[in-house]
């Protein structure tokens, strides 16, 4: 870690700035349905309270697009928070202007303060350097611990590091780095990564930037499908990215001139349309009728993707094998989530991207079994693409 971290630093009588993730997932009712996010912010919240800093909190909610949108405040985080900490947690009533300054300045040591939701104003996402000055306001230091968010050059994120001069990576940053790091730069070996989801087109650049440095790569969930049709077979009407052929393609052609061992599925579960009540059938990558849609992968491909897994030492897995959210389509995704936990206790390091790998080890009830399940989906894929993180390389560096 080159950058300096809250470790190091004694909060004592200092005002802190500590941009978090909460960006959580609602119901209708607006209660938070997982609060991983939360939990995850903790340390770092903590450690600046034992201390005796006096701390502002801030982060943004949804996507309200510069908009005052009510069901997209922070509220029910304060009251989470509140909770978590047995303290109050104020809300304030925005996240800049002079009410809240007042708020700010009159915060005392060991108190929390959050501020409302930062895309309530259009500068946060557009960096703004006004609005990040407005931020750091009365602070006397900056933590990111939104790993979530540090793949964003935004006001609170890159912005407001040019206005204050100590700006720390927080324990939760700290903890995904250090994770995501050694899994892709000095991984126990054989390193295997595991790719699904819908679309190739997100997923590009990490697929070319993992040919260099894992020993094997399974592609498995719906971007399979434009791969298949690369190689010249039927797909039905199978999830395909037609203006993709050409690049898969070119993947292939780069798997073979460079023998990587590219693992695809060899079975699939089809449908004969995308419902959980589907008529369904179980047969060869090579025999998808016309008219029917792969939605799974099969008892064969998940057997040898198993294999794989127990016989690797660091396993990354970033994307689902199927549409997992149906029930009918999930067994080729609970099944990775399974291995992955019981590779996790054979001693192998295992490195979930966020997003909606994250979200089916939970709703397997596994996040206990895995080595590390990260809380930045998009942050993550771009990390292991290689590309700098604007929040994190914005920080004070450790000389
Ligand atoms: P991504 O955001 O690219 O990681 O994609 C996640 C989504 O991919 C999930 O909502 C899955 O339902 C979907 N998905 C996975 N496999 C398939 C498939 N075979 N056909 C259609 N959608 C899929």
């Amino acid at each position: 870690m080159s950058k300096r971290t809250i470790d190091e630093y004694n909060f004592k009588n200092k005002k802190v700035l500590m941009r978090c993730d909460f960006n959580v997932p609602l119901d209708a009712e607006l209660n938070i349905s997982d609060d991983r996010r939360i939990v995850s912010s903790l340390p770092s919240i903590k450690k600046v309270i034992a201390d005796g800093g006096a701390l502002v909190l801030c982060s943004h909610l949804g996507r309200p697009k510069g908009e005052r949108k009510p069901e997209m405040s922070l509220k029910p985080v304060a009251e989470s928070l509140g909770k978590w900490l047995n303290m109050p947690v104020n809300l304030a009533p925005d996240c800049v202007g002079t009410a809240v300054d007042d708020l700010k300045q009159s915060l005392k040591a060991g108190e929390v303060l959050l501020l409302e939701n930062l895309r309530y104003h259009k500068e946060e996402t557009e960096n703004d350097k006004n609005f990040a000055a407005e931020l750091v306001s009365g602070v006397d230091v900056f933590v990111n611990d939104a790993f979530g968010t540090a793949h964003r050059a935004h006001a609170s994120t890159e912005g407001v590091t040019h206005f204050i001069d100590d700006c720390l990576a927080g324990y939760l940053i700290e903890k995904e780095l250090k994770f995501l790091g050694e899994a892709i730069n000095s991984p126990n070996r054989p390193l295997l990564a595991i790719l699904g989801g819908a679309k190739i087109s997100g997923k590009i650049d990490v697929i070319r930037s993992l040919f260099g440095k894992v020993d094997q790569l399974i592609i498995g969930g719906g971007m399979t499908y434009t791969f298949f049709k690369a190689q010249g077979m039927e797909i039905g009407t199978s999830l395909l990215e037609e203006d993709r052929i050409e690049m898969a393609k070119e993947l292939l052609a780069e798997v073979k001139e460079k023998s990587i061992d590219l693992i695809l599925p060899v079975d699939v579960i089809i449908a004969d349309k995308f419902d959980n009540e589907a008529q369904i059938k179980q047969v060869s990558k090579d025999e998808i009728p016309a008219g029917w849609m792969a939605l799974d992968i099969g008892p064969k491909t998940i057997e040898i993707f198993s294999q794989k897994v127990m016989a690797a030492k660091t396993v990354i897995w970033n994307g689902p094998m199927g549409v997992f959210e149906m029930p009918n389509f999930a067994k080729g995704t609970r099944a990775i989530a399974e291995v992955l936990a019981q590779a996790t206790e054979a001693g192998t390091t295992t490195v979930v991207g966020g997003g909606d790998s994250a979200a089916a080890i939970s709703q397997f009830g596994l996040d206990d079994q895995i080595s590390h399940i990260s809380t930045g989906g998009g942050a993550s894929l771009e990390f292991l693409e290689g590309k700098p993180l604007p929040g994190i390389e914005a920080l004070t560096d450790k000389s």
